[in-house]
């Protein structure tokens, strides 16, 4: 379904979570005069195309590698002929497609690889400047997109979800704390985000995120000077079974927030 906002332009489609059906997962497309803001996943490629073929896009930025925010780069290259702008540390990994385990394949599908050109502080469009905010966090190489005259706030993955009790093993929790912090010095309100969509209370959202993790690295940290060990701590914190993990081979866990934090 196709919305605006202001001067930007989106749709989105959605991918049901295996491990908590019938939960869906959207993912957004952003375009904004010109820049495309993430490509979507190869699995959504109907509802991609549909968008690109439709719309002029001039270049495109990606805030991340992961598959479902680069899952069309490959074909945006190919079909369009598109400049596509990476963290200059992802610039060798987009050469290369991943071999991504079967559950990621069956979700998102293949990121076919690609040739990126590494981002620089800014990117420029006819009527906006962005600033590249590194933000590490959700993975090391990830960067938010900032304008500022606008307010708006390009976050890629760093809020997904407010509240996680699994998280991804690329993912580091202390990073995401800092990065939060450094992009709440920044003058927005307004986040735009992958899978949730516009968000016009963002900062809200955002400080919302922050103290829940500062809550939890708090306790975490008493328990460990009590001589637990995090194996331990993540049984008391989130006990019960962790189907994510099962169903992911381990890639999710919610031992991963207590090792990161
Ligand atoms: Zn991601």
């Amino acid at each position: 379904m196709l919305f605006k906002f202001e001067n930007i332009v989106g749709t989105y489609g959605s991918r049901e979570m295996p491990w908590n059906p019938p939960f869906r997962m959207k993912v957004y497309y952003y375009l904004i005069d010109g820049l495309l803001i993430d490509t979507g996943p190869f699995s959504m490629a109907a509802e991609g195309i549909a968008f690109f073929d439709s719309h002029t896009i001039k270049q495109v930025f990606l805030t991340h590698i992961h598959e479902d925010h680069a899952g069309m780069a490959y074909w945006l290259q190919e079909n369009k002929q598109l400049p596509i702008y990476i963290h200059p540390d992802s610039v060798e990994e987009a050469l290369i497609e991943p071999d991504l385990s079967q559950y990621r394949l069956d979700i998102w599908g293949r990121r076919q690889a690609f040739k990126a050109e590494p981002v620089s502080n800014t990117i420029r469009t006819d009527s906006y400047v962005f600033k590249v905010i590194d933000s590490p966090g959700h993975c090391r190489k990830h960067n938010s997109l900032y304008e500022e005259n606008k307010g708006w706030l390009f976050l890629g993955d760093l809020l997904n979800n407010l509240t996680p009790r699994s998280i991804f093993f690329e993912e580091n929790l202390s990073e995401s704390i800092l990065s939060i912090r450094k992009i709440l010095c920044l003058n927005f309100n307004t986040v735009l985000c992958p899978h949730t969509g516009i968000l016009p209370n963002g900062r809200e959202l955002l400080t919302r995120k922050l103290n829940y993790l500062l809550q939890l690295q708090q306790e975490i940290k008493t328990l460990r000077i009590k001589g637990f060990t995090d194996k331990e701590i993540d049984g008391q914190l989130f006990p019960g079974p962790d189907s994510i993990s099962q169903m992911t081979g381990g890639d999710f866990s919610s031992y991963y927030i207590v090792s990161t934090l």
